[in-house]
């Protein structure tokens, strides 16, 4: 077994399997701190500045203890990340046997049951969302993992998927006739058996509290977790410790309970009337909140007209309704869940109009077609800690930012471990040397002006020309991050646009000299082969003019352009791109002495207006166009 100075030293076993890697003094340090707290089972915060190398900090030494790992990431991004990039690599370094496996929440997995009912049905409520229901169809038929990220052509927030996924409230466990195919049972098979699980704070919560995740069943076996991204963990806990309820929730419940309901033989007149009654007062809640996203806390809420007369509705209706299905729960597993669902649904109504408000906070969120009820407690220390009392093992915190100073209290308060070894390393990045922090002024002063990320974007468009790109812009929600994204895209759209009207403008600035007094032709064709081509454009062969600039070029003295319109002459130029630029200088004198940069200007000019004027014309005219002076035709 190697020891860590072996495997992070010059020349040793990451240097040797990874390209560029260095030693950095703080990678090791941290790495050998992690490996004391792994032999202690011991609780180790760990916060190592930016560059410090944390990823291989933690599973250089977790891996050479052995026994089960379990690496916990803030997101399901980070966590892709880990699994396919970042593990393997470090598990080939140190030529471990270890197995590894990816788990996501049972959201993340195509559910076969409810994709067979929801095609059976006809759930899909639009043509596009019924394109999207065959697509996951196909996908779930050939797919290994189920894994919705591997299907691409389906966006990750379509409504659709709601349809073709499971919850712990419908999904119908071992009664499912498809236990046996279930990707979700599949995934948790796989990380049970697995050396190395990446999971996310997410699901290690949801887990922690529904016992519905399949890490618990992880835990006990595990020896070492990981949570890398740690100053996630105390948002991530209270939101878990929380309950929440969404109006989308209740209409799913009435939709499934009338759908179990014609499965199991026949429908009640009562059950009916009752869906009717929970389906108005959830649109009622809806409507009453009005039509832009908002969140308000429960007392705003709470004085919205409407809204409690709304909750005391929904609230009636579950409870009749949990006792309707309770009553048909036996003639089908599908009836069941729907009457557990609804019993939670009633006991989150009522913890949320019951509590007064001094132990947890509650708030409301209108968002689409839905609203969202919140309550989570205001200290999610105590519940935390239970889960480490409950399983000793090392359990390591690691993140860039955990400490106020160097005082780690506010973490290790919030998630109740004042006992922890805690631990410090600078980024070795020299911040004052090399980052400018730029404040723009003038930008509104509410984030959640709509009017923000277009201020934003036009204060950062000038420093993001001045880098050339090769910049990473962070965002708070993914509203903001699409619509920085359209900004930019059209911003840099129209710059390029600009840029290649300025080369346009030089390149026919350029040609203007050799050939002004034919450019008043409404077409002119110069150099040999000049003919042929202007006769097969004459008559409309594109193929043949093409062709004939192709021999013309072989010959190696040709000059061609078309010059039907100004603007025609400029997008021909523009078309020529770099070669233009590269043989400006040349063209302007060289007309006659017909230099090779003048050729490659010329050749992508012909290229170019050939291109024109039959946009069908195959990239082969590239080759053509590369002028044997070197010059690149940029497009
Ligand atoms: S077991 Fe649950 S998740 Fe799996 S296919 Fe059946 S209902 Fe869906």
């Amino acid at each position: 077994m190697s020891s860590l100075e072996e495997v992070f030293a010059p020349g040793g076993l990451l240097a040797a399997a990874i390209a560029g890697y260095r030693r950095r003094a703080d990678q090791v340090e941290m790495a050998q701190a992690i490996g004391e707290a792994i032999e202690s089972t011991g609780v180790l915060v760990a916060e190592a500045g930016t560059g410090t190398g944390k990823t291989f900090a933690y599973l250089v030494p977790a891996l050479l203890a052995g026994g089960k790992v379990i690496v916990s990431t803030g997101t399901k991004t980070l966590q892709d990340q880990l699994y396919d990039r970042d593990l393997p690599a470090v598990r080939a370094a140190l030529a471990s046997g270890a197995s590894a496996a990816l788990l996501k929440g049972r959201a993340n997995y195509v559910c076969l049951y409810r994709l067979r009912r929801a095609v059976a049905e006809g759930r899909a409520t639009s043509s596009e969302e019924a394109v999207e229901l065959r697509r996951i169809e196909r996908f779930a038929a050939t797919s290994v993992t189920g894994d919705r990220a591997d299907l691409g052509d389906v966006p990750e927030d379509a409504p659709i998927w709601a349809q073709a996924t499971s919850t712990r409230d419908n999904c119908l466990g071992q009664g499912c006739p498809d236990y046996a195919d279930c990707f979700v049972m599949r995934a948790r098979r796989n990380a049970l058996a697995a050396d190395v699980v990446v999971i996310n704070h997410h699901l290690f919560f949801a887990d922690v509290v529904l016992r519905d995740e399949g890490v618990a069943e992880l835990l006990p076996a595990c020896n070492t977790l990981v949570f890398d991204e740690a100053h996630q963990l105390p948002e991530t806990a209270r939101l878990f410790f929380g309950d929440s309820l969404s109006t989308s929730q209740l209409l799913e419940l009435s939709r499934d309970a009338r759908g179990e309901l014609r499965v199991a033989g026949g429908g009640s007149p009562e059950l009916e009337a009752l869906c009717n009654r929970l389906e108005r007062a959830a649109r009622d809640l809806r409507l009453a909140l009005g039509e832009a996203p908002l969140r308000l806390a429960w007392p705003q809420a709470l004085r919205v007209a409407g809204f409690p007369e709304a909750l005391i509705k929904i609230r009636a209706a579950l409870k009749m309704l949990d006792a309707a299905l309770a009553a048909q729960a036996e003639r089908s597993e599908g009836l069941g869940a729907c009457s557990r669902r609804a019993g939670n649904a009633h006991a989150v109504l009522c913890r949320l109009l019951e509590s007064d408000g001094s132990e947890d906070v509650r708030w409301a969120e209108a968002l689409g077609q839905s609203v969202q009820l919140h309550v989570t407690p205001l200290h999610s220390g105590e519940l935390f800690r239970r889960q480490m009392d409950d399983h000793p093992r090392a359990w390591i915190f690691t993140s860039a930012t955990l400490a106020v100073g160097a005082d780690f209290g506010h973490f290790t308060r919030e998630l109740g471990v004042p006992e922890a070894t805690t631990r410090r390393w600078e980024s070795p990045f020299r911040f004052a040397e090399q980052a400018l922090v730029y404040l723009p002024s003038g930008l509104p002063p509410d984030p959640n002006d709509p009017a923000f990320t277009d201020a934003v974007i036009e204060a950062a468009f000038p420093v993001l020309q001045a880098s050339g790109g090769r910049a990473f812009l962070l965002f708070t929600t993914l509203r903001a991050l699409r619509r920085a994204h359209e900004l930019l895209r059209r911003g840099t759209l129209e710059s390029a646009a600009r840029a290649r009207h300025r080369v346009a403008q030089r390149a026919a600035g350029a040609l203007s000299q050799a050939g002004q007094r034919r450019a008043a032709w409404q077409r002119v064709f110069l150099g040999r082969g000049g003919r042929a081509r202007r006769c097969a454009l004459a008559r409309g062969d594109r193929q043949a003019a093409l062709r004939a600039a192709r021999r013309s070029s072989a010959r190696g003295a040709h000059r061609c352009a078309e010059e039907r319109r100004p603007q025609s002459l400029q997008r021909a130029a523009a078309a020529a791109g770099g070669a233009a630029a590269k043989a400006r200088s040349g063209a302007v004198d060289s007309g006659r002495r017909r230099s090779r940069r003048a050729h490659a200007l010329r050749s992508a000019l012909a290229v170019a207006a050939l291109r024109q004027t039959d946009p069908r014309e195959p990239a082969a005219d590239e080759a053509y166009a590369q002028p044997r002076g070197g010059a690149r035709v940029l497009r």
